[in-house]
């Protein structure tokens, strides 16, 4: 018997609880249809590669749906290039065909060029943004293409209960209230080349995930990216984890209180439109989306 989370229980009992506390997120927030084509963004951490293995379960249950990954390589040498094996293994295991997307295809440059090119403009400028800023804009745009490539209906991302808390506390730091109501289980938009997102892990803290994935004896890539300590995100997850430490249950409380906050803040913000990038053609809220105007910046478009 285990002790995990205030519970006791066995090692069968405790990845039943994940697996049905992931059912009812899907069911709570109507994340899927019953044929529904589903994309999951497999990064080859555990995160992804379990959402991935409870995802090919569930998808036995419904003979009319279907499930396929997808993959973006940044272009990060020694780590991008190992994750992208363990991405490739799990897919083979579980017999789910696999998509794959580069930077360098879709932008024309690998994020350690990008790298480069921000810190060579860095000097004598404080207005240059971290890799991570760059990374997760472009990222965002890549799997939106790729899961468009799949032909899929949902983009399954394996954003777990921290990551979803660290972003909101994030938006805050950076005081960008609207955004906070856009972190939420689903996200949908109503433009033809927006892939709708959706987070089934989303209420699923990250110790809980690496548990299953250890009993579930899931291979995954454990070394950290390059470049993750230059980010933010890292002080507010060793914030927050020594915070849960002292004050059990705070995470799943910041998650909640936005949750009931969310209807507020979506009503108090004018209704935002997609329309076509005019350098690119993506969807976008701006003339020029999001990634062409960071391309510009360091010169690459
Ligand atoms: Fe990209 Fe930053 Fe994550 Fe590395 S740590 S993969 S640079 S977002
Ligand atoms: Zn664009």
């Amino acid at each position: 018997m285990r002790i995990y989370s205030g519970e006791k229980l066995c090692n069968k009992c405790f990845t039943k609880s994940i697996e049905d506390k992931v059912k009812a997120t899907i069911s709570k927030n109507r994340m899927f249809k019953p044929n529904d084509r589903i994309a999951v963004a497999v990064s080859g951490g555990k995160d992804s590669v379990t959402l991935l293995c409870i995802l090919a379960k569930f998808e036995k249950l419904f003979p009319k749906a279907s499930l396929c990954a997808v993959t973006v390589d940044e272009g990060i040498r020694g780590y991008r290039d190992e994750a992208v094996t363990f991405a490739l293994e799990a897919c083979r295991k579980l017999e789910v065909e696999h998509f794959m997307i580069s930077f360098e295809d879709l932008f024309g440059v690998r994020l350690d060029e990008l790298v480069n090119r921000l810190k060579a403009k860095g000097k004598g400028s404080n207005e240059v943004l971290s890799p991570c800023a760059y990374c997760g804009v472009l990222r965002r745009r890549a799997l939106n293409v790729v899961a468009r490539q799949a032909k899929a209906d949902r983009l399954a991302l394996a954003h777990n209960l921290d990551d979803e808390v660290q972003t909101i506390l994030l938006n805050i730091m950076h005081g960008d209230a609207p955004r906070i109501a856009r972190v939420k289980p689903v996200l949908e938009e109503s433009h033809p080349l927006f892939v709708p997102r959706v987070k089934p892990l989303c209420e699923v803290p990250e110790k809980e995930i690496a548990f299953y994935a250890y009993l579930k004896k899931t291979e995954f890539q454990t070394i950290p990216c390059t470049y993750a300590t230059t980010a933010m995100r890292n002080d507010i997850r060793l914030m927050l984890n020594r915070f849960e430490e002292k004050h059990a249950g705070t995470k799943y409380t910041i998650f909640r209180s936005v949750e009931k906050i969310r209807p507020a803040l979506e009503a108090a913000e004018k209704e935002v439109f997609l329309q076509a990038c005019k350098v690119c053609g993506e969807p976008t809220v701006s003339e020029i989306c999001k990634p062409c105007e960071m391309l510009r910046r360091i010169g690459v478009k």
